[in-house]
């Protein structure tokens, strides 16, 4: 068979340290098992445009294994001409880089490996929501080019102790951000979801539901955004959206960065209605030199929290997402039923509810 898999270039990082296992040097250390086996295993970071090795590779692959942080867009007439594609693999979570519903339409199964890297984007989001709440940006600054302004610091600097977070998402990671703010004192910590958490679940981080986005807005001083990108999430953070928040609420997504709008968040930073903006997740990937969101600041300065696309590629979620791709690999060539967990459309249908009330 013939396995390809679009992957980030590590460069000198990945040829020192092998455990980074998700780049095009240590190809998610699946080689020498598939040569093993016989396989063609093609892995490459071009993925933009016609004669990038994706699009020119794709035509007759059977597997295809790209990741969030480097994704190989699968776009609906990129899967026309994948005339022997079978199963695309997410190595980590989220498969918003696939046109889902033309993989649908193809019978290609959609997999990827569920919780790989939940705690370790939980407590990116928790990192963040400090790093914002608390303008850590700002005394950083200070501290890095020699000055000492306290004031400029502390009147944007608050306790997140008393405050009102949500998370748009109580799925894996979502739930997990709740779990670690309980220890934060919050106000009240909510949550926005189609699927309701049990009681029991509720309980023990003591959340509660609330089931009206306008209302869920406009009750937060935090928000998480913590749900899949699919048609019900693009643009669902909009200014019509950001206008329901508090006015200096503070916005986090490491979800996908296409669920909030480029511009309505670069507007709401520049102009103070929102305190701060923070995640690693951006409408496109790697994100152009001239992304508004690498450059906007808050008035007050400060107010921008992000990073490359990261929280989910820990050197710890790199070596459960390889485990967990080689298996998937390992099902498919000995046709053995997927875990269902991992399944995202299977069979022409969504085997999962978390992309969307369908
Ligand atoms: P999950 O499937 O366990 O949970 C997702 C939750 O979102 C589900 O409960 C679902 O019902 C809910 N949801 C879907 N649509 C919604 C909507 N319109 N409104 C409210 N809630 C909605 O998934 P997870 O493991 O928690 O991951 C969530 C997402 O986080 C992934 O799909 C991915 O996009 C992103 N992610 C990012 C990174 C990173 O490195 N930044 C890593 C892993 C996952």
């Amino acid at each position: 068979m013939k396995i390809l898999s679009i992957l980030y270039d590590g460069g000198d990082a990945a040829r020192a340290e092998p455990a980074l296992l998700g780049t095009t040097e240590n190809k998610l250390g699946l080689e020498s098992w598939l040569q093993e086996l016989g396989h063609e295993f093609v892995v490459s970071s071009s993925k933009e445009g016609p004669d990038s090795v994706f699009q020119k590779h794709i035509v007759d692959a059977d597997v295809l294994i790209t990741t969030p942080f480097h994704p190989g867009y699968l776009t609906a007439d990129l899967i026309k001409k994948a005339k022997n594609l079978k199963l695309a693999v997410t190595a980590g979570v989220g498969s918003d880089h696939i046109d889902l519903n033309a993989a649908n339409e193809h019978k290609i199964t959609v997999a990827e490996v569920s919780g790989s890297n939940v705690v370790s984007v939980a407590e990116h989001v928790v990192m963040t929501i400090l790093t914002l709440v608390r303008n850590y940006d700002t005394g950083h600054q200070q501290a890095i080019t020699g000055n000492w302004q306290v004031s400029n610091i502390a009147r944007k600097a608050f306790d997140l102790e008393n405050k009102v977070v949500g998370t748009i998402g109580a799925g894996r990671i979502g739930y997990r951000v709740l779990q670690r703010l309980k220890a934060f004192d919050c106000k009240e910590l909510l949550y926005y979801d189609y699927n309701p958490l049990s009681k029991d679940l509720e309980d023990a981080v003591g959340c509660k539901r609330i089931t009206d986005l306008k209302e869920f807005l406009g009750k937060c001083d935090v928000v998480t955004v913590n749900c899949p990108l699919h048609e019900q999430t693009r643009g669902l953070l909009n200014s019509e959206t950001i206008g329901y928040m508090k006015k200096g609420a503070w916005l986090v997504n490491t979800a996908r960065g296409a669920i909030c709008d480029r511009e309505a968040v670069r507007e709401a930073v520049s102009s103070g209605v929102l305190s701060g903006y923070g995640g690693d997740t951006w409408d496109h990937q790697p994100a152009p030199q001239d992304h508004s969101w690498r450059y906007m600041v808050h008035p007050l300065g400060g107010g921008n929290c992000m990073v490359p696309h990261y929280s989910g590629t820990t050197l710890d979620a790199q070596a459960r997402y390889a485990k967990g791709v080689r298996q998937i690999l390992e099902n498919f060539f000995e046709n053995k039923p997927q875990d269902p967990a991992n399944v995202i459309v299977e069979g022409g249908k969504y085997a999962t509810k978390a992309y969307g009330q369908r």
